[in-house]
């Protein structure tokens, strides 16, 4: 049986995001690496947008966003986000990119096998694919298992579920520089919906019919959604050019506790993707490079995660949601209506003062939310 320092099962945005910080720390040259994935990563099943203000990953932008709105069906609001910026970068260019890296380090092998399980046996761990055995001093699992969510009921579990179309229209009809970070004047039947668009050029945009809810809906139902906002927006001829679906979990199950001294679970499979709004990638970008410092210093792994504020906000607006669906617009309404977008990006990234905290919070509609509280003191 073929022994791995670290074996990562499952090598999507959290694995090779951990892989491109134990290459860029070079304090791991000496550590053999193996990732292991059922999927070759050679095709663009995703397209990732998020908030930033620094120049990480600059090579692979696919395109910057110095401006965004926010809309419902009473107003319209231009979000000034500097020094944020809200950028895009294609799933393939980015595994393109990290595989490249990769390509230069002979201690760093890909498998294209599908894991069957892995478990640490105190001393080392052992990993059983559909075709070989391995053992591992570690493992990254980032593999997600949703039975272990669904299967309790303590903390809630919504979806971002969506699909996304990239059209090319007839008609120049977007602004290329300003994406529409959520627009709810999309019918909200009961729940949180809205839709993301994302223009590339005046004739280019990705648009995602997006829910946040318990349940997905039959993919007709996106896809005529999205032909409706197609028409709104005056568009007559388009053709697709690409297609993406996604779900995402939003919950605040402690997936950490399934983390053992030789294992540890990262990206959505970790808790990595932040429940109350299912975006990941900064996060990633964040927890990846605390998980390589921490790496280095410690070696167990049952301690690498620490609960904070932001893990109870997050755990009340799921609850908040959970129960009462159809709130969601009202809630990121309040929030953009009045709110410094600046400030609400700085608390979706964690990164705000308890006072600056506050400042957001009070925005929120208050007796929903009080009501979640009480329901988790008592
Ligand atoms: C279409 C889409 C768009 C998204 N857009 C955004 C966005 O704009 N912004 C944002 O912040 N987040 C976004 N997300 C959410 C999140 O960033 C991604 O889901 C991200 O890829 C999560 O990283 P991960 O490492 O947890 O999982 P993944 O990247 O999905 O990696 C898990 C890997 O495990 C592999 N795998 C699964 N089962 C097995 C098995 N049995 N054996 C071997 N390999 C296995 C999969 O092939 C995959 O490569 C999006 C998600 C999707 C699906």
């Amino acid at each position: 049986m073929q022994h791995y320092h670290y074996v990562f099962t499952g090598s999507g945005l959290s694995a090779l995001m951990t892989v491109y910080e134990i290459i860029m720390s070079a304090n791991f040259q000496d550590k053999s690496i193996l990732l292991i994935d059922e999927n070759s990563k050679k095709s663009n099943d995703r397209t990732w947008c998020f908030w930033d203000k620094s120049n990480i990953f600059n090579e692979i932008i696919s395109k910057k966003w110095k401006t965004t709105f926010f809309t419902n069906d009473i107003f319209i609001k231009e979000l000034e986000i500097q020094p944020f910026q809200y950028k895009m970068i294609r799933g393939l260019d980015f595994y393109n990119f990290i595989f490249e890296k990769i390509s230069k380090h002979t201690n760093i092998t890909f498998l294209n096998e599908k894991v069957l399980s892995f478990e640490d046996l105190g001393n080392q761990c052992v990993i059983k694919t559909n075709q070989q055995e391995f053992t591992a001093n570690i493992v990254f699992n980032s593999i997600f298992n949703p039975k272990i969510v669904i299967s309790q009921n303590k903390y809630p579990l919504l979806q971002q579920h969506f699909i996304g179309w990239y059209i090319k229209s007839k008609e120049p009809v977007f602004n290329s520089n300003c994406a529409t970070f959520m627009d709810f004047s999309v019918a909200q039947k009961g729940n949180t919906r809205f839709m993301y668009v994302l223009p590339t050029s005046k004739t280019e945009a990705l648009l995602e019919y997006t829910l946040f809810s318990k349940d997905l809906l039959p993919k007709e139902e996106y896809e005529e959604e999205l032909v409706k906002y197609i028409q709104k927006l005056g568009i007559t001829e388009y053709e697709i050019v690409e297609k993406e679906q996604g779900s995402i979990p939003m919950t605040c199950y402690k997936f950490w506790e399934h983390n053992t001294k030789n294992s540890i679970n990262i990206g959505s499979a970790g808790g990595w993707t932040k429940a109350s709004t299912g975006f990941t990638f900064k996060n990633v970008t964040k927890k990846s490079k605390a998980l390589v410092t921490f790496l280095q210093n410690e070696n167990d792994l049952t301690k690498f995660h620490k609960k904070d504020k932001f893990w109870i906000y997050d755990l009340l607006f799921i609850d908040v949601l959970f129960k009462n669906n159809a709130l969601g617009s009202k809630v990121f309404s309040s929030l953009f209506k009045k709110g410094n977008p600046v400030l609400i990006f700085r608390f979706l990234d964690e990164e705000t003062s308890f006072l600056e905290d506050l400042k957001i919070i009070w925005k929120c509609p208050k007796i929903p939310f009080i009501n979640a509280l009480l329901n988790r003191i008592l």
